[in-house]
């Protein structure tokens, strides 16, 4: 008997390697295991106690009779609880389950293994202690209600994978109705690791955010997110697109955030590419074309982020654009979330920020870009490696800097 490990790109290429095994002659299956699935089993993450209890003195002191002096200082200051319990490093990861991933409303079991792995990452990258609170509602209300009424435990909240343009709402609400720090991440992390990359792509084809044109395609939670915070760069000329082309002035029952970008120009994804200057996809796999790429302006910047699948693949545009970047992290110049999330709260964290500003989010995209010093970027490394442990200082200082200057820190 032997174990064999498999390398399947998906579930029924896995099925038809095994069939394949069970048809040869002299071998006989005893077990079959997903490696992915293993992993997975009784969870990614748990509580741990920080103390350990060993004789009476200590448990008096950790429980009762002790912990009452605690809570009766915390409750003449309410500031104390931050410092003397664990909401000053704890945040909580809330879903509804209805834009899990890019699949879809899975629901807020579905959602489980997602927001562990997300407090896995804040853990492992910032020693951010996360929790996964999965809502079995997805009325805009409820969420806000019971994320107020969870509030007292968190120093934070990260909101994640809820469907746009409900996201928009329960976002602004909660930022008024409480005064930890919210943020959501499929927005905000998304837009302020696109402006790191827009950065470093610009310096290499010697252009500027305010002269050049920059088609978003998706104006669901990223591309909104990324044209308010571009636009806050200094973005003057920007065309949003969604599922029905340019996002025009023109057309009926806009959102409120469509609104903000609707354009007077009308037309399709291709009349919008004409000499644009860069590209951004958050919409959909395989919508962009190369002849699209090749009706732009000169030394064009792709950011195709689709996920999985990007809306054009890298290979059919080769040589064809100046730069390249993808959500993924099997090509180069990965835009991956976790470049900005695990330091944004870090900082606001450390410093007890009451909120998170846009100012914030554009110093943490200018501290993400300046980690690549001018001699090493190139059109293949624009964004720093997931891995250097530079970044979550870097945008950690870059927050609690922002944070000072606004007089929002605590501390
Ligand atoms: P979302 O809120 O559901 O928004 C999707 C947007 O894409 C909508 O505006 C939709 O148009 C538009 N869209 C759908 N099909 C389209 C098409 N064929 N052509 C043009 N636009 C189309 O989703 P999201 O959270 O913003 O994410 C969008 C995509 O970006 C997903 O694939 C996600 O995985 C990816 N993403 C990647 C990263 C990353 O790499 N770091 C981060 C965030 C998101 P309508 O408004 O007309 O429905
Ligand atoms: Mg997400």
């Amino acid at each position: 008997t032997r174990d064999i490990t498999v390398d399947a790109s998906s579930t029924e290429h896995a099925e038809r390697i095994v069939n394949a095994v069970k048809s040869l002659e002299d071998i006989e299956i005893l077990e079959i295991y997903d490696r992915t699935f293993n992993l997975h089993r009784g969870g990614k993450i748990s509580v741990e106690s920080t103390l350990h209890i060993k004789n009476q003195s200590d448990l008096a002191m950790a429980y009762t009779p002790g912990v009452g002096r605690v809570s009766k200082a915390i409750a003449n200051d309410p500031e104390l609880v931050h410092t003397l319990t664990m909401k000053g490093n704890t945040v909580a990861i809330v879903t509804d389950g209805s834009a899990v991933l890019g699949l879809g409303n899975l629901g807020p079991e579905a959602a489980m293994p997602v927001m562990e792995g997300k407090a896995m990452l804040f853990k492992e990258f910032a020693g951010i202690d996360a929790f996964p609170i999965c809502l079995a509602t997805q009325d805009v209300d409820e969420i806000v209600e019971t994320v107020k009424r969870l509030a007292p435990v968190f120093g934070g909240v990260n909101l994640e994978d809820i469907a746009a343009p409900r996201c928009f709402e329960i976002e602004r609400r909660l930022k008024k109705e409480i005064d930890i720090p919210v943020f959501h991440d499929d927005q905000h992390g998304t837009a302020i690791v696109t402006l790191a990359a827009l950065i470093n792509a610009l310096k290499l084809v010697k252009k500027s955010l305010p002269e050049i044109c920059i088609v978003i395609n998706g104006a669901g939670a990223a591309g909104v997110a990324i044209a308010r915070l571009l636009r806050q760069a200094g973005a003057d000329r920007i065309l949003l697109c969604d599922s029905k082309g340019i996002v025009s002035k023109e057309r009926e029952g806009l959102t409120p955030e469509k609104q903000e970008f609707a354009s007077p120009q009308t037309g399709t994804l291709a009349d919008a590419m004409k000499e644009a200057d860069v590209f951004i996809g958050v919409s959909a796999p395989g919508v962009l074309t190369p002849e699209m790429v090749r009706s732009m302006a000169a030394e064009p910047i792709v950011m195709a982020m689709a996920n999985p699948i990007p809306e054009i693949q890298p290979e059919l545009v080769d040589g064809a654009v100046a730069v390249m970047a993808t959500g993924r992290s099997d090509y180069v110049n990965q835009i991956n979330n976790v470049l900005a999330f695990p330091g944004i709260f870090r900082g606001a964290l450390d410093c007890r920020s009451k909120e998170l500003t846009i100012t914030m989010f554009l110093e943490a995209a200018g501290a993400i870009a300046s980690l690549i010093p001018p001699a090493k970027l190139d059109r293949e490394y624009i964004v720093p490696s997931v891995f250097d442990e530079r970044v979550v200082t870097a945008v950690s200082a870059a927050v609690q800097h922002a944070a000072r200057q606004a007089g929002l820190a605590r501390c």
